[in-house]
Protein backbone atom coordinates (compact mmCIF):
# COMPACT_ATOMS: atom_id res chain seq x y z
CA UNK A 1 0.00 0.00 0.00
CA UNK A 2 1.52 3.58 -0.70
CA UNK A 3 1.89 5.85 2.17
CA UNK A 4 -0.56 8.56 2.66
CA UNK A 5 2.76 10.71 4.06
CA UNK A 6 5.24 9.64 1.35
CA UNK A 7 6.94 13.00 0.15
CA UNK A 8 8.01 11.31 -3.49
CA UNK A 9 6.02 11.34 -6.56
CA UNK A 10 3.09 8.59 -6.60
CA UNK A 11 1.34 7.61 -9.16
CA UNK A 12 -2.01 9.19 -6.89
CA UNK A 13 -0.28 12.46 -7.58
CA UNK A 14 -0.62 12.74 -11.32
CA UNK A 15 -3.14 14.93 -10.88
CA UNK A 16 -1.86 17.60 -8.71
CA UNK A 17 -0.73 19.94 -11.48
CA UNK A 18 -3.62 21.29 -11.21
CA UNK A 19 -2.97 22.79 -7.27
CA UNK A 20 0.54 24.35 -9.06
CA UNK A 21 0.96 28.18 -8.47
CA UNK A 22 1.71 29.68 -11.50
CA UNK A 23 3.63 32.76 -10.55
CA UNK A 24 6.38 33.62 -7.99
CA UNK A 25 3.72 35.59 -6.37
CA UNK A 26 1.14 32.96 -6.39
CA UNK A 27 3.95 30.40 -4.54
CA UNK A 28 3.70 30.50 -0.82
CA UNK A 29 7.34 30.42 1.01
CA UNK A 30 10.35 29.45 0.62
CA UNK A 31 11.03 33.30 1.11
CA UNK A 32 14.54 33.36 0.79
CA UNK A 33 14.91 31.24 -2.51
CA UNK A 34 11.80 33.28 -3.97
CA UNK A 35 13.25 36.72 -3.33
CA UNK A 36 16.91 35.80 -4.71
CA UNK A 37 15.06 34.49 -7.71
CA UNK A 38 13.03 37.53 -8.43
CA UNK A 39 16.08 39.75 -8.33
CA UNK A 40 18.33 37.30 -10.80
CA UNK A 41 15.02 36.65 -13.05
CA UNK A 42 14.53 40.88 -13.23
CA UNK A 43 18.01 41.50 -13.79
CA UNK A 44 17.88 38.56 -16.82
CA UNK A 45 15.04 40.37 -18.62
CA UNK A 46 16.66 43.74 -18.38
CA UNK A 47 20.10 42.15 -20.00
CA UNK A 48 17.50 40.31 -22.43
CA UNK A 49 19.98 36.99 -21.35
CA UNK A 50 19.55 33.57 -20.19
CA UNK A 51 19.40 33.45 -16.94
CA UNK A 52 22.59 31.69 -14.70
CA UNK A 53 22.11 28.25 -13.84
CA UNK A 54 20.06 27.36 -10.68
CA UNK A 55 20.31 24.62 -8.58
CA UNK A 56 17.17 23.14 -6.22
CA UNK A 57 18.12 21.08 -3.78
CA UNK A 58 15.60 19.90 -0.46
CA UNK A 59 13.35 16.86 0.14
CA UNK A 60 11.11 15.62 -2.50
CA UNK A 61 7.52 17.48 -2.38
CA UNK A 62 8.63 20.74 -1.78
CA UNK A 63 8.35 22.55 -4.85
CA UNK A 64 11.05 22.37 -7.07
CA UNK A 65 9.43 21.63 -9.88
CA UNK A 66 6.81 24.22 -9.52
CA UNK A 67 9.63 26.65 -9.19
CA UNK A 68 11.78 25.37 -12.30
CA UNK A 69 8.30 26.07 -14.42
CA UNK A 70 7.73 29.30 -12.56
CA UNK A 71 10.75 30.50 -13.47
CA UNK A 72 10.35 29.84 -17.42
CA UNK A 73 7.18 31.24 -16.81
CA UNK A 74 8.56 34.47 -15.28
CA UNK A 75 11.19 34.81 -17.93
CA UNK A 76 8.78 34.10 -21.26
CA UNK A 77 10.50 31.52 -22.22
CA UNK A 78 10.09 27.66 -23.28
CA UNK A 79 10.08 24.85 -20.77
CA UNK A 80 11.72 21.29 -21.51
CA UNK A 81 12.13 18.82 -18.63
CA UNK A 82 13.43 16.21 -17.90
CA UNK A 83 15.41 13.76 -15.41
CA UNK A 84 18.56 12.02 -14.42
CA UNK A 85 17.73 8.45 -14.94
CA UNK A 86 15.86 9.29 -18.03
CA UNK A 87 18.97 10.50 -20.10
CA UNK A 88 20.90 6.95 -21.40
CA UNK A 89 22.82 8.05 -23.36
CA UNK A 90 24.72 10.90 -24.74
CA UNK A 91 22.72 11.51 -27.82
CA UNK A 92 19.36 11.65 -25.57
CA UNK A 93 20.86 14.73 -23.98
CA UNK A 94 22.23 16.06 -27.21
CA UNK A 95 18.83 15.95 -28.36
CA UNK A 96 17.26 17.95 -26.08
CA UNK A 97 20.25 20.72 -25.91
CA UNK A 98 20.26 21.01 -29.85
CA UNK A 99 16.06 21.56 -29.74
CA UNK A 100 16.32 24.33 -27.18
CA UNK A 101 15.14 27.88 -27.96
CA UNK A 102 17.57 31.27 -26.97
CA UNK A 103 16.97 31.41 -22.99
CA UNK A 104 14.81 28.19 -22.52
CA UNK A 105 14.57 26.77 -19.47
CA UNK A 106 15.91 22.96 -19.16
CA UNK A 107 14.73 21.16 -16.33
CA UNK A 108 16.96 18.08 -14.90
CA UNK A 109 15.05 16.23 -11.99
CA UNK A 110 17.13 13.61 -9.96
CA UNK A 111 20.16 15.29 -11.55
CA UNK A 112 22.41 13.26 -9.26
CA UNK A 113 21.36 10.17 -10.57
CA UNK A 114 22.77 11.30 -13.91
CA UNK A 115 25.49 8.77 -15.49
CA UNK A 116 29.31 10.52 -15.64
CA UNK A 117 29.60 9.85 -18.82
CA UNK A 118 26.66 12.54 -19.44
CA UNK A 119 27.53 14.28 -17.27
CA UNK A 120 30.66 15.33 -18.81
CA UNK A 121 29.13 16.39 -22.04
CA UNK A 122 26.90 18.91 -19.61
CA UNK A 123 29.95 20.72 -18.62
CA UNK A 124 31.13 22.56 -21.72
CA UNK A 125 26.99 23.14 -22.49
CA UNK A 126 26.64 24.57 -19.10
CA UNK A 127 29.81 26.93 -19.20
CA UNK A 128 30.59 27.73 -23.11
CA UNK A 129 26.85 26.68 -24.39
CA UNK A 130 28.74 24.30 -26.59
CA UNK A 131 28.79 20.32 -27.30
CA UNK A 132 31.43 18.32 -27.92
CA UNK A 133 30.42 15.22 -29.53
CA UNK A 134 32.64 11.78 -30.57
CA UNK A 135 30.63 10.52 -33.89
CA UNK A 136 31.45 7.55 -35.17
CA UNK A 137 33.66 4.78 -33.61
CA UNK A 138 37.41 3.39 -34.09
CA UNK A 139 39.91 5.07 -36.26
CA UNK A 140 36.98 6.48 -37.79
CA UNK A 141 35.64 8.57 -34.57
CA UNK A 142 35.70 12.30 -35.16
CA UNK A 143 34.95 14.90 -32.68
CA UNK A 144 32.32 17.30 -33.42
CA UNK A 145 31.89 20.76 -31.83
CA UNK A 146 28.35 22.54 -32.05
CA UNK A 147 26.98 25.48 -30.79
CA UNK A 148 24.57 26.01 -28.05
CA UNK A 149 21.66 28.29 -28.01
CA UNK A 150 22.35 30.06 -24.57
CA UNK A 151 19.69 28.39 -22.22
CA UNK A 152 19.44 28.33 -18.32
CA UNK A 153 19.54 24.83 -16.52
CA UNK A 154 17.11 24.43 -13.73
CA UNK A 155 18.32 21.11 -11.81
CA UNK A 156 17.00 19.25 -8.94
CA UNK A 157 18.37 17.31 -6.58
CA UNK A 158 17.37 16.05 -2.98
CA UNK A 159 20.39 16.04 -1.76
CA UNK A 160 23.44 18.57 -3.29
CA UNK A 161 26.04 16.24 -1.43
CA UNK A 162 25.52 13.70 -4.03
CA UNK A 163 26.44 16.40 -6.94
CA UNK A 164 30.22 16.04 -7.88
CA UNK A 165 32.02 19.14 -6.91
CA UNK A 166 32.45 20.32 -10.83
CA UNK A 167 28.95 19.86 -11.53
CA UNK A 168 27.92 22.02 -8.49
CA UNK A 169 30.26 24.80 -8.72
CA UNK A 170 28.69 25.89 -12.45
CA UNK A 171 25.25 26.80 -10.82
CA UNK A 172 25.76 30.46 -10.43
CA UNK A 173 22.63 30.33 -8.04
CA UNK A 174 22.36 27.22 -5.60
CA UNK A 175 18.57 27.31 -3.78
CA UNK A 176 17.88 25.53 -0.79
CA UNK A 177 14.47 24.97 0.07
CA UNK A 178 13.27 24.51 3.46
CA UNK A 179 10.09 22.68 5.51
CA UNK A 180 7.25 24.72 5.24
CA UNK A 181 5.40 26.21 8.38
CA UNK A 182 2.41 24.78 9.48
CA UNK A 183 1.09 28.75 8.66
CA UNK A 184 2.17 28.33 5.61
CA UNK A 185 0.65 24.96 4.82
CA UNK A 186 -2.40 26.00 6.01
CA UNK A 187 -2.86 29.02 3.21
CA UNK A 188 -1.53 26.06 0.57
CA UNK A 189 -4.21 24.01 2.02
CA UNK A 190 -7.18 26.69 1.80
CA UNK A 191 -6.50 27.78 -1.37
CA UNK A 192 -5.86 24.53 -2.91
CA UNK A 193 -9.53 23.12 -1.34
CA UNK A 194 -10.38 26.44 -2.35
CA UNK A 195 -9.66 25.34 -6.27
CA UNK A 196 -11.10 22.28 -5.75
CA UNK A 197 -14.61 23.66 -4.71
CA UNK A 198 -14.34 21.69 -1.52
CA UNK A 199 -16.19 23.82 1.61
CA UNK A 200 -12.96 23.52 4.27
CA UNK A 201 -13.05 25.88 7.57
CA UNK A 202 -10.02 27.21 8.59
CA UNK A 203 -9.54 24.92 11.73
CA UNK A 204 -10.01 22.17 9.07
CA UNK A 205 -6.81 23.02 6.45
CA UNK A 206 -5.02 23.97 9.56
CA UNK A 207 -5.72 19.99 11.29
CA UNK A 208 -4.47 19.13 7.43
CA UNK A 209 -1.39 21.59 7.32
CA UNK A 210 0.04 20.39 11.14
CA UNK A 211 -0.07 17.04 9.41
CA UNK A 212 1.48 17.12 6.34
CA UNK A 213 5.26 17.04 7.24
CA UNK A 214 5.81 20.29 6.07
CA UNK A 215 5.53 19.28 2.45
CA UNK A 216 2.88 20.65 0.01
CA UNK A 217 2.74 18.01 -1.62
CA UNK A 218 1.40 15.59 1.06
CA UNK A 219 -1.13 18.80 1.98
CA UNK A 220 -2.08 18.83 -0.95
CA UNK A 221 -2.65 14.56 -1.11
CA UNK A 222 -4.35 14.77 2.31
CA UNK A 223 -6.56 17.64 1.38
CA UNK A 224 -7.74 15.01 -1.48
CA UNK A 225 -8.22 12.06 1.09
CA UNK A 226 -10.19 14.07 3.70
CA UNK A 227 -12.65 15.52 0.63
CA UNK A 228 -13.02 11.81 -0.70
CA UNK A 229 -14.08 10.94 3.01
CA UNK A 230 -16.28 13.86 3.44
CA UNK A 231 -17.88 12.86 0.57
CA UNK A 232 -19.27 9.53 1.99
CA UNK A 233 -21.76 11.26 4.21
CA UNK A 234 -22.48 7.68 6.03
CA UNK A 235 -18.78 7.42 7.36
CA UNK A 236 -17.87 10.85 7.84
CA UNK A 237 -21.06 12.13 9.16
CA UNK A 238 -20.68 15.03 6.84
CA UNK A 239 -24.00 16.70 5.11
CA UNK A 240 -24.36 17.68 1.34
CA UNK A 241 -23.43 21.47 1.40
CA UNK A 242 -21.70 21.36 4.87
CA UNK A 243 -18.31 22.53 5.50
CA UNK A 244 -15.37 19.94 6.73
CA UNK A 245 -13.67 21.33 9.98
CA UNK A 246 -11.33 19.97 12.27
CA UNK A 247 -12.97 17.02 13.56
CA UNK A 248 -13.81 15.25 10.08
CA UNK A 249 -10.39 16.12 9.15
CA UNK A 250 -8.88 14.39 12.16
CA UNK A 251 -11.37 11.06 11.53
CA UNK A 252 -10.05 10.90 7.71
CA UNK A 253 -6.48 11.57 8.80
CA UNK A 254 -6.43 9.13 11.98
CA UNK A 255 -8.22 6.31 9.54
CA UNK A 256 -4.96 6.25 7.44
CA UNK A 257 -2.53 5.88 10.22
CA UNK A 258 -1.51 9.71 9.86
CA UNK A 259 -0.81 10.65 13.49
CA UNK A 260 -0.99 13.81 15.69
CA UNK A 261 2.48 14.98 13.62
CA UNK A 262 2.07 13.46 10.50
CA UNK A 263 4.02 10.18 11.15
CA UNK A 264 2.86 7.45 9.62
CA UNK A 265 3.64 3.63 10.16
CA UNK A 266 6.91 3.85 8.40
CA UNK A 267 8.20 6.76 10.85
CA UNK A 268 6.71 5.01 13.42
CA UNK A 269 8.67 1.51 12.66
CA UNK A 270 11.42 3.17 12.77
CA UNK A 271 11.95 5.40 15.85
CA UNK A 272 10.52 2.22 17.35
CA UNK A 273 13.03 0.29 16.02
CA UNK A 274 15.81 2.65 17.18
CA UNK A 275 14.11 2.93 20.66
CA UNK A 276 13.53 -0.89 20.72
CA UNK A 277 16.41 -2.37 19.24
CA UNK A 278 19.29 -0.51 20.00
CA UNK A 279 18.29 1.31 22.98
CA UNK A 280 18.24 4.94 21.41
CA UNK A 281 21.29 4.34 19.45
CA UNK A 282 23.70 4.84 17.94
CA UNK A 283 22.62 2.98 15.35
CA UNK A 284 23.82 2.95 11.60
CA UNK A 285 21.24 3.91 9.02
CA UNK A 286 22.35 1.11 7.32
CA UNK A 287 21.37 -1.35 9.60
CA UNK A 288 18.01 0.36 9.84
CA UNK A 289 17.47 -0.11 6.35
CA UNK A 290 17.95 -3.57 6.39
CA UNK A 291 15.88 -4.29 9.40
CA UNK A 292 12.84 -1.95 8.26
CA UNK A 293 13.46 -3.57 4.49
CA UNK A 294 14.16 -0.04 3.15
CA UNK A 295 16.73 1.14 0.60
CA UNK A 296 19.08 3.45 2.80
CA UNK A 297 18.51 5.96 0.04
CA UNK A 298 14.96 5.98 0.74
CA UNK A 299 15.28 6.43 4.31
CA UNK A 300 17.63 9.20 3.74
CA UNK A 301 16.04 11.23 1.58
CA UNK A 302 12.11 10.58 2.27
CA UNK A 303 12.03 8.97 6.13
CA UNK A 304 14.32 10.67 8.15
CA UNK A 305 14.36 14.65 6.87
CA UNK A 306 11.54 15.34 8.67
CA UNK A 307 12.14 13.39 11.41
CA UNK A 308 15.73 15.08 12.29
CA UNK A 309 13.74 18.13 11.47
CA UNK A 310 11.23 18.27 14.08
CA UNK A 311 14.17 16.48 16.77
CA UNK A 312 12.45 12.93 16.82
CA UNK A 313 15.72 11.71 15.69
CA UNK A 314 19.55 12.65 15.50
CA UNK A 315 21.96 12.40 13.17
CA UNK A 316 25.61 11.90 14.63
CA UNK A 317 28.45 10.77 13.42
CA UNK A 318 28.07 7.52 15.22
CA UNK A 319 24.42 6.84 13.32
CA UNK A 320 20.71 7.64 15.12
CA UNK A 321 19.91 8.40 18.25
CA UNK A 322 16.07 9.03 19.51
CA UNK A 323 15.93 12.19 20.52
CA UNK A 324 13.98 13.34 23.84
CA UNK A 325 10.81 14.04 21.59
CA UNK A 326 11.02 10.83 19.72
CA UNK A 327 11.23 9.04 23.02
CA UNK A 328 7.81 11.32 24.21
CA UNK A 329 6.11 10.68 20.55
CA UNK A 330 6.67 6.78 21.33
CA UNK A 331 4.80 7.27 24.75
CA UNK A 332 8.44 6.12 26.23
CA UNK A 333 10.36 7.32 29.06
CA UNK A 334 13.45 8.80 27.70
CA UNK A 335 16.72 7.15 29.65
CA UNK A 336 18.46 9.88 31.72
CA UNK A 337 21.14 10.05 28.96
CA UNK A 338 19.09 10.07 25.61
CA UNK A 339 19.73 12.63 23.15
CA UNK A 340 23.01 13.95 24.22
P1 LIG B 1 9.32 18.59 -5.99
O1 LIG B 1 9.67 18.83 -7.43
O2 LIG B 1 10.19 19.36 -5.04
O3 LIG B 1 9.23 17.14 -5.63
P2 LIG B 1 6.76 19.74 -6.81
O4 LIG B 1 7.19 21.04 -7.38
O5 LIG B 1 6.39 18.65 -7.76
O6 LIG B 1 7.85 19.21 -5.75
O7 LIG B 1 5.54 20.06 -5.83
C1 LIG B 1 4.72 19.03 -5.31
C2 LIG B 1 3.30 19.49 -5.15
O8 LIG B 1 3.23 20.50 -4.15
C3 LIG B 1 2.69 20.11 -6.39
O9 LIG B 1 1.35 19.69 -6.48
C4 LIG B 1 2.70 21.58 -6.17
O10 LIG B 1 1.57 22.17 -6.74
C5 LIG B 1 2.64 21.69 -4.67
N1 LIG B 1 3.43 22.83 -4.22
C6 LIG B 1 4.76 22.86 -4.08
N2 LIG B 1 5.16 24.05 -3.61
C7 LIG B 1 4.06 24.79 -3.43
C8 LIG B 1 3.81 26.11 -2.93
N3 LIG B 1 4.79 26.90 -2.52
N4 LIG B 1 2.54 26.54 -2.89
C9 LIG B 1 1.53 25.73 -3.27
N5 LIG B 1 1.69 24.47 -3.74
C10 LIG B 1 2.94 24.00 -3.82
Amino acid sequence: TERAVDPARGEEDLGEGSLRPQTLADFTGQKASRENLAIFIEAARARDEALDHVLLHGPPGLGKTTLAQIVSRELGVGFRATSGPVIQRAGDLAAILTNLQPRDVLFIDEIHRLQPAIEEILYPAMEDFQLDLIIGEGPAARSVRIDLAPFTLVAATTRAGLLATPLRDRFGIPLRLVFYTPEELQLIVSRGARKLGFALTREGAAEIARRSRGTPRIAGRLLRRVRDFASVGAASGVEAGESVGAEVADAALTRLEVDSLGLDGMDRRYLRRIAEHHHGGPVGVETLAAALAEARDTLEDVVEPYLIQEGLVLRTSRGRVLGERGWRHLGLTPPASAGQ
